[in-house]
């Protein structure tokens, strides 16, 4: 047993670094565990059967305060900071509902995409007052359909000014909680754009004025996720609704939404291995072999298993909470003052760290699900121990954009040849690869391909749309 509430919750405390957390931090974790049993598990098998989507833990998290987690205490909010935030994702992704987790991460993106620019919007005070009181769920929309997970790259989405503020178009292949939560965050490209993709500007854009198609929603896992479609069809939205000044967006992406998505989710990750192997440690300390005389935890493979497992995920942890309290430290304990100065941008000079802890998180989480499952035998292949339900969940991991395959290859690429190669709007030109590939043209070839890039290069000064 372990616990306040006396219920067995699998791993013994002393695996939890509870030092990194303050008294107040370690009480709220109290309080949340024992929601997370009473109410937030429930609604989690509920919601992987039926594909509901979690609202009603949004309603249990809110009476603790958590959907304002980041909101000044002088607004009403709890006025805590990213190590917080990341207890408070794990947490629920360990004992609660691994959807409502992912859920609440991009609630709290949102959330720090307003409170990152409140001096430019006091407009949304408001609404980061009442998030609580009413049960305000945000969440970010920015996955295009042209350009899959590349989210910072949207071609399908435009503003433009308007007599009453602005013209927004936003198509979204993928949105959590879309078509459920009360307001979203997205993203497009600036007014005037002229072809620059990293011209990017951010919009706060209400439910009633969104497009979303939830009956489509049916996933491997985070089942209560509900990360739909998105659209908004040149809604019209006052000029107070950019969020920050004109072509910010790549500013809060550096600043707000990489950092605190990839802390958060990370945490999520480790929740869900966390979750994994607290249900590997019930079951195998229970189950008996009467041939042998042994429980299966007796068996030195099991605990080998549990042993690396535990290890790697404390690992996870150390490094994700670690870049929580370098965030708690850039940023005055996450004071959200330090912003009014509109070119304070402490935590974008780590985003290679962002990214280690995310692909480390997410490569983690498969693995020792995957373990926990086999630890488990034939009685973990069955729903209702629920360890495959954590094994789905944690799958989307590694395809959540930036994928671990794009984020081995930022931080290898910058490793080795610096911060231009990574090009993210597709602008620079290789020219070693371009060379190359030119070297195999005969002088044919050649000729043909001078020829059309001088007809292209007349096109562009004279603005001759091109056929290509
Ligand atoms: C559960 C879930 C919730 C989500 N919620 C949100 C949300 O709230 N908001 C939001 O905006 N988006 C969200 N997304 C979208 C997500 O961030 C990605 O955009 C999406 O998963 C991309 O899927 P895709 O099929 O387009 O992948 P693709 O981009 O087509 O990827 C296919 C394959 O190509 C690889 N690949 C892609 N680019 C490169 C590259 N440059 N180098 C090497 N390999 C590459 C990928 O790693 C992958 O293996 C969510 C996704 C999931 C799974």
């Amino acid at each position: 047993m372990n616990g306040a509430i006396g219920i067995d919750l699998g791993l013994d405390r002393s695996f939890d670094p509870a030092w990194l957390l303050t008294p107040a931090q370690q009480e709220l974790r109290e309080r949340l565990i024992e929601l997370c049993l009473t109410h937030l598990r429930p609604q989690a098998i509920e919601s992987d059967r039926t594909l509901v989507y979690p609202r009603k833990n949004f309603e249990a998290l809110a009476s603790l305060g958590l959907l304002g987690l980041f909101v000044p205490k002088a607004w009403g909010g709890l006025g805590e900071n990213h190590v917080c935030a990341a207890m408070v994702v794990e947490t629920i992704a360990r004992y609660g509902c691994p959807s409502t987790a992912m859920c609440y991460t991009m609630h709290l993106g949102a959330v720090a995409a307003l409170l990152f620019r409140t001096h430019t919007n006091p407009n949304v005070i408001p609404l980061l007052q009442r998030l609580d009181r009413d049960v305000q769920i945000g969440t970010l929309s920015y996955s295009d359909p042209e350009t899959g997970s590349h989210f910072w790259y949207p071609v399908s989405s435009s503003a433009v000014a308007h007599p009453q503020g602005w013209q927004v178009s936003k198509k979204a292949s993928w949105t959590t909680s879309a078509g459920f939560a009360d307001w979203y965050v997205v993203q497009t490209t600036s007014p005037d754009f002229a072809g620059n993709y990293a011209d990017l500007s951010c919009f706060l854009i209400f439910r009633d004025e969104v497009q979303a198609e939830p009956h489509k929603w049916d996933a491997l896992g985070l089942r209560g996720n509900q990360s739909g479609t998105l659209q908004v069809d040149r809604v019209v939205i006052p000029e107070n609704r950019m969020i920050g000044p004109k072509g910010d967006g790549a500013f809060s992406n550096d600043e707000i939404v990489d950092p605190f998505f990839l802390l958060c989710s990370s945490a999520c990750w480790n929740g869900i291995a966390l979750g994994a192997i607290d249900i590997a440690k019930k079951h195998t300390t229970r189950k008996k072999h009467v041939d042998v005389g042994m429980r299966v935890a007796d068996y030195p493979t099991i605990q080998d298993y549990v042993g690396e497992a535990i290890m790697d995920t404390n690992a996870s942890r150390m490094f994700v909470y670690s870049m929580g309290q370098l965030m708690d430290r850039v940023t005055e304990d996450c004071n959200w003052s330090i912003h009014e100065n509109l070119e304070a941008l402490p935590r974008s000079a780590y985003l290679s760290w962002y990214w280690q802890i995310k692909f480390t998180a997410a490569k983690n989480v498969a693995h020792v699900c995957d373990k926990m499952l086999h630890a488990c035998g034939g009685s973990g292949f069955k729903k209702d121990m629920e360890i495959e339900r954590y094994l789905r969940d944690g799958k989307a991991g590694w395809v959540m954009g930036p994928t671990n395959e794009v984020l081995r290859q930022f931080v290898g690429k910058l490793a080795l040849l610096g911060p231009d190669a990574l090009d993210y709007w597709n602008q620079r030109v290789n020219e070693r690869v371009l060379h190359n590939e030119v070297k195999k043209l005969d002088a044919t070839g050649k000729r043909q391909l001078a020829a059309q890039l001088l007809a292209e290069a007349e096109a562009a000064e004279n603005r001759v749309p091109m056929s290509v």
